[in-house]
Protein backbone atom coordinates (compact mmCIF):
# COMPACT_ATOMS: atom_id res chain seq x y z
CA UNK A 1 0.00 0.00 0.00
CA UNK A 2 1.06 3.30 -0.80
CA UNK A 3 1.42 5.67 2.14
CA UNK A 4 1.21 10.14 1.33
CA UNK A 5 3.96 10.94 3.73
CA UNK A 6 5.01 14.32 4.23
CA UNK A 7 7.80 15.77 6.19
CA UNK A 8 8.87 18.74 7.44
CA UNK A 9 11.73 20.01 9.53
CA UNK A 10 10.55 21.32 13.07
CA UNK A 11 13.65 23.02 14.44
CA UNK A 12 17.21 22.66 13.71
CA UNK A 13 20.79 24.68 14.93
CA UNK A 14 24.19 23.69 14.46
CA UNK A 15 24.36 20.41 16.17
CA UNK A 16 21.16 18.78 15.77
CA UNK A 17 17.93 18.80 13.49
CA UNK A 18 14.44 17.55 14.24
CA UNK A 19 12.29 16.62 11.55
CA UNK A 20 8.62 15.66 11.45
CA UNK A 21 7.16 12.71 9.55
CA UNK A 22 3.19 12.42 8.76
CA UNK A 23 1.57 9.00 7.26
CA UNK A 24 -1.19 11.02 6.20
CA UNK A 25 -3.55 7.98 5.66
CA UNK A 26 -2.40 6.24 8.87
CA UNK A 27 -2.93 8.84 11.03
CA UNK A 28 0.30 8.13 12.73
CA UNK A 29 3.15 10.33 12.49
CA UNK A 30 6.88 10.60 13.99
CA UNK A 31 9.53 12.59 14.73
CA UNK A 32 12.89 11.87 13.98
CA UNK A 33 16.25 13.48 15.17
CA UNK A 34 19.33 13.38 13.92
CA UNK A 35 22.80 14.64 15.12
CA UNK A 36 24.86 16.26 13.67
CA UNK A 37 27.63 12.60 13.79
CA UNK A 38 24.94 11.58 11.68
CA UNK A 39 23.56 8.94 14.80
CA UNK A 40 19.50 8.88 14.72
CA UNK A 41 17.46 9.25 18.29
CA UNK A 42 13.63 9.04 18.20
CA UNK A 43 13.08 12.12 20.65
CA UNK A 44 11.54 12.67 23.77
CA UNK A 45 10.19 15.53 22.19
CA UNK A 46 6.86 13.47 20.93
CA UNK A 47 4.76 15.61 23.03
CA UNK A 48 5.65 18.85 21.21
CA UNK A 49 5.41 17.25 17.77
CA UNK A 50 2.09 15.73 18.95
CA UNK A 51 0.72 19.40 19.50
CA UNK A 52 1.86 20.46 16.18
CA UNK A 53 1.28 17.39 14.09
CA UNK A 54 -2.65 18.22 15.84
CA UNK A 55 -2.87 21.44 14.34
CA UNK A 56 -0.86 20.17 10.71
CA UNK A 57 -4.05 17.92 10.53
CA UNK A 58 -6.40 20.66 10.93
CA UNK A 59 -4.66 22.51 8.56
CA UNK A 60 -4.58 19.97 5.82
CA UNK A 61 -8.28 18.40 6.40
CA UNK A 62 -9.40 22.04 7.02
CA UNK A 63 -12.83 21.85 5.34
CA UNK A 64 -14.79 25.30 4.65
CA UNK A 65 -18.64 25.06 5.84
CA UNK A 66 -20.53 22.56 4.00
CA UNK A 67 -23.42 24.83 2.96
CA UNK A 68 -21.87 28.62 2.98
CA UNK A 69 -18.63 27.88 2.13
CA UNK A 70 -17.49 30.39 4.98
CA UNK A 71 -14.69 29.23 6.97
CA UNK A 72 -15.38 31.16 10.05
CA UNK A 73 -16.82 28.99 12.73
CA UNK A 74 -16.86 28.27 16.21
CA UNK A 75 -15.89 24.88 17.74
CA UNK A 76 -18.31 22.52 19.48
CA UNK A 77 -16.82 19.81 21.07
CA UNK A 78 -15.04 16.28 19.91
CA UNK A 79 -17.44 13.19 19.39
CA UNK A 80 -16.25 10.05 19.28
CA UNK A 81 -17.60 6.86 17.39
CA UNK A 82 -20.25 5.59 20.61
CA UNK A 83 -21.98 2.32 18.91
CA UNK A 84 -18.69 0.51 17.29
CA UNK A 85 -15.58 1.95 18.91
CA UNK A 86 -14.00 2.63 16.10
CA UNK A 87 -10.31 5.12 17.55
CA UNK A 88 -10.32 8.39 16.74
CA UNK A 89 -11.92 11.90 18.01
CA UNK A 90 -13.84 13.98 15.36
CA UNK A 91 -14.43 17.68 15.85
CA UNK A 92 -17.45 19.50 15.39
CA UNK A 93 -17.34 22.97 14.62
CA UNK A 94 -20.27 25.56 13.68
CA UNK A 95 -20.43 27.72 11.08
CA UNK A 96 -20.59 31.06 12.10
CA UNK A 97 -22.05 32.58 8.63
CA UNK A 98 -25.44 29.72 8.81
CA UNK A 99 -25.24 27.62 10.98
CA UNK A 100 -24.19 24.13 9.89
CA UNK A 101 -22.85 22.14 12.21
CA UNK A 102 -19.98 20.06 10.60
CA UNK A 103 -16.86 17.80 11.21
CA UNK A 104 -13.80 19.67 10.80
CA UNK A 105 -11.34 18.62 9.74
CA UNK A 106 -13.30 16.21 7.61
CA UNK A 107 -11.97 12.53 6.74
CA UNK A 108 -10.88 12.07 3.37
CA UNK A 109 -12.82 10.56 1.05
CA UNK A 110 -10.43 7.20 0.94
CA UNK A 111 -10.65 7.15 4.71
CA UNK A 112 -14.15 7.15 5.02
CA UNK A 113 -15.06 3.66 4.18
CA UNK A 114 -13.28 2.31 7.08
CA UNK A 115 -15.76 3.73 10.02
CA UNK A 116 -18.69 1.59 8.31
CA UNK A 117 -17.74 -1.76 10.32
CA UNK A 118 -18.52 -5.03 8.20
CA UNK A 119 -22.05 -5.43 10.47
CA UNK A 120 -23.12 -1.81 9.66
CA UNK A 121 -26.78 -2.55 10.14
CA UNK A 122 -28.89 -0.62 7.36
CA UNK A 123 -26.19 -2.56 4.87
CA UNK A 124 -26.89 -5.99 6.21
CA UNK A 125 -29.04 -8.49 4.76
CA UNK A 126 -32.18 -8.67 6.74
CA UNK A 127 -33.04 -11.61 8.76
CA UNK A 128 -29.52 -13.47 8.02
CA UNK A 129 -27.58 -14.87 10.93
CA UNK A 130 -25.02 -11.99 11.51
CA UNK A 131 -27.89 -9.18 11.40
CA UNK A 132 -29.32 -10.72 14.74
CA UNK A 133 -26.06 -10.75 16.68
CA UNK A 134 -24.52 -8.66 19.00
CA UNK A 135 -23.64 -5.53 17.05
CA UNK A 136 -21.97 -2.85 18.56
CA UNK A 137 -20.45 -3.12 22.44
CA UNK A 138 -23.55 -2.52 23.33
CA UNK A 139 -26.63 -4.56 23.44
CA UNK A 140 -28.74 -2.42 24.19
CA UNK A 141 -27.80 0.19 21.98
CA UNK A 142 -27.87 -2.22 18.99
CA UNK A 143 -31.46 -3.27 19.85
CA UNK A 144 -31.85 0.87 19.84
CA UNK A 145 -29.99 1.26 16.21
CA UNK A 146 -32.04 -1.81 14.92
CA UNK A 147 -35.30 -0.17 16.43
CA UNK A 148 -34.51 3.44 14.60
CA UNK A 149 -33.98 1.70 11.58
CA UNK A 150 -37.25 -0.58 11.12
CA UNK A 151 -39.41 2.66 11.80
CA UNK A 152 -41.89 2.48 9.35
CA UNK A 153 -40.78 5.17 6.86
CA UNK A 154 -43.84 4.97 4.35
CA UNK A 155 -45.95 6.67 7.16
CA UNK A 156 -43.66 9.46 7.43
CA UNK A 157 -44.49 10.44 4.11
CA UNK A 158 -47.36 12.69 3.53
CA UNK A 159 -50.44 11.19 2.10
CA UNK A 160 -51.12 13.78 -1.01
CA UNK A 161 -47.42 11.97 -2.20
CA UNK A 162 -48.50 8.45 -1.51
CA UNK A 163 -51.89 9.01 -2.92
CA UNK A 164 -50.42 9.81 -6.28
CA UNK A 165 -48.32 7.22 -6.47
CA UNK A 166 -49.70 4.03 -8.96
CA UNK A 167 -47.94 1.37 -11.55
CA UNK A 168 -46.59 4.09 -13.49
CA UNK A 169 -44.95 6.07 -10.96
CA UNK A 170 -40.85 6.21 -10.80
CA UNK A 171 -39.03 6.79 -7.17
CA UNK A 172 -35.26 6.33 -5.89
CA UNK A 173 -34.32 6.04 -2.64
CA UNK A 174 -30.87 7.56 -2.21
CA UNK A 175 -28.51 5.74 0.45
CA UNK A 176 -30.64 2.78 0.27
CA UNK A 177 -28.89 0.56 1.71
CA UNK A 178 -30.70 -3.31 2.29
CA UNK A 179 -33.96 -1.71 0.60
CA UNK A 180 -35.89 -2.35 2.99
CA UNK A 181 -37.72 0.86 2.38
CA UNK A 182 -37.71 0.46 -1.73
CA UNK A 183 -39.60 -2.98 -0.80
CA UNK A 184 -41.98 -1.37 1.40
CA UNK A 185 -43.07 1.34 -1.09
CA UNK A 186 -42.90 -1.24 -4.27
CA UNK A 187 -45.30 -3.25 -2.04
CA UNK A 188 -47.56 -0.74 -1.28
CA UNK A 189 -48.06 1.48 -4.54
CA UNK A 190 -46.73 -1.06 -6.73
CA UNK A 191 -44.60 1.53 -8.62
CA UNK A 192 -41.05 1.31 -9.84
CA UNK A 193 -38.46 1.77 -7.46
CA UNK A 194 -34.64 2.06 -8.00
CA UNK A 195 -32.00 2.41 -5.52
CA UNK A 196 -28.39 3.59 -4.91
CA UNK A 197 -25.69 3.22 -2.19
CA UNK A 198 -21.80 3.28 -2.10
CA UNK A 199 -21.73 -0.01 -0.22
CA UNK A 200 -20.83 -2.99 -1.76
CA UNK A 201 -22.32 -4.92 1.21
CA UNK A 202 -25.91 -2.73 0.52
CA UNK A 203 -25.75 -3.85 -2.96
CA UNK A 204 -25.68 -7.43 -2.03
CA UNK A 205 -28.13 -6.91 1.25
CA UNK A 206 -30.58 -5.81 -1.34
CA UNK A 207 -30.60 -8.49 -3.56
CA UNK A 208 -30.53 -10.90 -0.75
CA UNK A 209 -32.68 -9.57 0.88
CA UNK A 210 -35.82 -8.86 -1.55
CA UNK A 211 -34.02 -9.34 -4.75
CA UNK A 212 -33.59 -5.57 -5.32
CA UNK A 213 -30.71 -4.59 -7.99
CA UNK A 214 -29.30 -0.97 -6.91
CA UNK A 215 -27.16 1.03 -8.03
CA UNK A 216 -23.64 0.74 -6.21
CA UNK A 217 -21.79 4.08 -6.75
CA UNK A 218 -22.29 8.14 -5.35
CA UNK A 219 -25.16 10.16 -5.96
CA UNK A 220 -23.18 13.06 -8.02
CA UNK A 221 -23.31 10.28 -10.67
CA UNK A 222 -27.01 8.80 -11.13
CA UNK A 223 -26.81 6.47 -14.16
CA UNK A 224 -30.21 7.84 -14.71
CA UNK A 225 -31.64 10.47 -17.36
CA UNK A 226 -32.73 13.54 -16.44
CA UNK A 227 -35.86 14.25 -15.02
CA UNK A 228 -36.91 10.61 -14.29
CA UNK A 229 -38.47 10.58 -10.82
CA UNK A 230 -41.82 11.37 -9.46
CA UNK A 231 -40.36 10.72 -5.63
CA UNK A 232 -36.87 11.27 -4.77
CA UNK A 233 -36.26 9.92 -0.74
CA UNK A 234 -32.84 10.08 1.30
CA UNK A 235 -33.61 8.49 5.08
CA UNK A 236 -30.96 10.05 6.54
CA UNK A 237 -28.68 10.10 4.07
CA UNK A 238 -27.62 13.83 3.54
CA UNK A 239 -25.11 14.00 6.38
CA UNK A 240 -23.01 11.07 5.23
CA UNK A 241 -22.20 12.86 2.38
CA UNK A 242 -19.17 15.77 2.37
CA UNK A 243 -20.45 17.54 -0.46
CA UNK A 244 -23.91 18.19 -0.20
CA UNK A 245 -24.59 21.08 -2.20
CA UNK A 246 -23.74 18.64 -5.14
CA UNK A 247 -25.70 15.64 -4.28
CA UNK A 248 -28.84 17.87 -4.03
CA UNK A 249 -27.75 19.18 -7.33
CA UNK A 250 -27.75 15.86 -8.78
CA UNK A 251 -30.97 14.88 -7.26
CA UNK A 252 -33.17 18.04 -8.34
CA UNK A 253 -31.52 17.04 -12.12
CA UNK A 254 -33.04 13.30 -12.09
CA UNK A 255 -36.83 14.53 -10.55
CA UNK A 256 -39.12 15.45 -12.88
CA UNK A 257 -40.49 19.12 -12.95
CA UNK A 258 -42.33 19.67 -9.44
CA UNK A 259 -41.34 16.49 -8.59
CA UNK A 260 -41.15 15.57 -4.76
CA UNK A 261 -38.44 14.96 -2.55
CA UNK A 262 -38.43 13.70 1.30
CA UNK A 263 -34.70 13.91 3.15
CA UNK A 264 -35.12 12.70 6.82
CA UNK A 265 -32.01 14.25 8.94
CA UNK A 266 -31.12 14.72 12.69
CA UNK A 267 -31.82 17.71 14.05
CA UNK A 268 -29.45 20.04 16.06
CA UNK A 269 -31.86 22.11 17.40
CA UNK A 270 -33.22 19.25 19.17
CA UNK A 271 -33.70 18.95 23.08
CA UNK A 272 -31.35 16.27 23.06
CA UNK A 273 -28.98 17.61 20.57
CA UNK A 274 -28.30 20.81 23.09
CA UNK A 275 -28.46 18.48 26.40
CA UNK A 276 -26.27 15.33 25.08
CA UNK A 277 -24.17 17.22 23.12
CA UNK A 278 -21.06 14.87 22.27
CA UNK A 279 -23.10 12.09 23.50
CA UNK A 280 -25.66 12.80 21.55
CA UNK A 281 -27.30 9.35 19.87
CA UNK A 282 -27.60 11.01 16.19
CA UNK A 283 -24.48 12.56 16.42
CA UNK A 284 -23.31 9.52 15.41
CA UNK A 285 -19.45 10.43 14.72
CA UNK A 286 -17.69 10.32 12.24
CA UNK A 287 -20.48 8.59 10.22
CA UNK A 288 -22.18 11.85 10.43
CA UNK A 289 -20.33 14.62 8.48
CA UNK A 290 -22.69 17.89 9.12
CA UNK A 291 -25.75 18.12 11.29
CA UNK A 292 -28.52 20.29 10.36
CA UNK A 293 -31.01 22.39 11.68
CA UNK A 294 -34.11 23.08 10.27
CA UNK A 295 -33.42 27.04 9.04
CA UNK A 296 -29.72 25.20 7.31
CA UNK A 297 -32.00 22.16 5.36
CA UNK A 298 -34.45 24.86 3.94
CA UNK A 299 -31.80 26.61 2.99
CA UNK A 300 -29.78 24.08 1.57
CA UNK A 301 -32.30 22.95 -0.74
CA UNK A 302 -33.53 26.28 -1.73
CA UNK A 303 -29.74 27.52 -2.87
CA UNK A 304 -30.15 24.06 -4.84
CA UNK A 305 -33.52 23.90 -7.07
CA UNK A 306 -35.82 23.18 -4.60
CA UNK A 307 -38.60 24.92 -2.39
CA UNK A 308 -39.40 23.31 0.81
CA UNK A 309 -43.41 22.44 1.51
CA UNK A 310 -42.80 21.24 4.85
CA UNK A 311 -41.06 20.22 7.91
CA UNK A 312 -42.26 17.55 9.92
CA UNK A 313 -41.42 16.96 13.39
CA UNK A 314 -40.76 13.27 14.17
CA UNK A 315 -41.23 11.23 17.30
CA UNK A 316 -38.79 8.59 16.99
CA UNK A 317 -37.62 7.14 20.52
CA UNK A 318 -34.28 6.35 19.58
CA UNK A 319 -32.99 9.34 20.03
CA UNK A 320 -33.13 9.61 24.12
CA UNK A 321 -32.41 6.06 24.90
CA UNK A 322 -29.52 6.14 22.81
CA UNK A 323 -28.16 9.48 24.01
CA UNK A 324 -28.97 8.27 27.58
CA UNK A 325 -27.20 4.91 27.11
CA UNK A 326 -24.51 6.92 25.60
CA UNK A 327 -24.51 9.12 28.68
CA UNK A 328 -25.08 6.46 31.35
CA UNK A 329 -23.64 3.93 29.35
CA UNK A 330 -25.61 1.13 31.12
CA UNK A 331 -24.81 -2.03 31.37
CA UNK A 332 -28.42 -3.57 31.78
CA UNK A 333 -30.09 -5.06 28.67
CA UNK A 334 -33.12 -2.92 28.53
CA UNK A 335 -34.41 0.06 29.95
CA UNK A 336 -36.73 -0.01 33.57
CA UNK A 337 -40.25 0.56 32.53
CA UNK A 338 -40.95 3.34 34.68
CA UNK A 339 -38.26 5.51 33.14
CA UNK A 340 -39.59 4.00 29.74
CA UNK A 341 -42.95 5.34 30.38
CA UNK A 342 -41.35 9.25 31.27
CA UNK A 343 -38.84 8.47 28.58
CA UNK A 344 -42.34 8.57 26.24
CA UNK A 345 -43.99 11.24 27.54
CA UNK A 346 -40.83 13.34 27.81
CA UNK A 347 -40.52 12.15 23.62
CA UNK A 348 -44.19 13.67 23.43
CA UNK A 349 -43.97 16.86 24.89
CA UNK A 350 -40.16 17.55 22.28
CA UNK A 351 -42.14 16.64 19.35
CA UNK A 352 -44.96 18.96 19.65
CA UNK A 353 -42.50 21.96 20.75
CA UNK A 354 -40.55 20.83 17.45
CA UNK A 355 -37.48 20.01 19.41
CA UNK A 356 -37.28 16.71 18.70
CA UNK A 357 -34.28 14.89 17.11
CA UNK A 358 -35.12 14.38 13.88
CA UNK A 359 -36.92 16.15 11.12
CA UNK A 360 -38.32 15.16 7.59
CA UNK A 361 -38.56 17.74 4.91
CA UNK A 362 -41.19 17.50 1.79
CA UNK A 363 -39.25 19.35 -1.15
CA UNK A 364 -40.35 19.90 -4.83
CA UNK A 365 -38.09 20.82 -7.16
CA UNK A 366 -38.76 24.03 -8.75
CA UNK A 367 -40.20 24.36 -12.37
CA UNK A 368 -37.61 24.88 -15.02
CA UNK A 369 -34.81 24.12 -13.20
CA UNK A 370 -32.86 21.38 -14.76
ZN1 LIG B 1 -22.00 28.19 6.68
Amino acid sequence: MLIECDFRIIWYNSNFILIQTLYLNKLTFKSIGILKTGRIIEYYIQIISYLIFNKTMIDKNKTNCLLCGNDNYKFLFHGEDEEHGIEGTFAYVRCKKCGLVYMNPQIANEELAKYYPINYLPHETVNSPTSKQEKSNSKIISAIRAFFFQHDNIKKIPHSIMNNLNLNSKVLDVGCGNGTFMNDIRNKTKCHVDGIDFSETAVTAAKKSYGLNIVSGTVEDLPFPPKSFDLITAWWFLVHVNNPNEVLQSLAKALKDDGDCIIGVPNFNSFNARFFKKKWFHLDAPKHLCIHTPSTIKTMLENNSFRVEKIIYDNNPSGLFGSFNNRYKTKKSKFPSFLVKIFFVFIAITTFFKVSDLIIIHAKKLKNKS
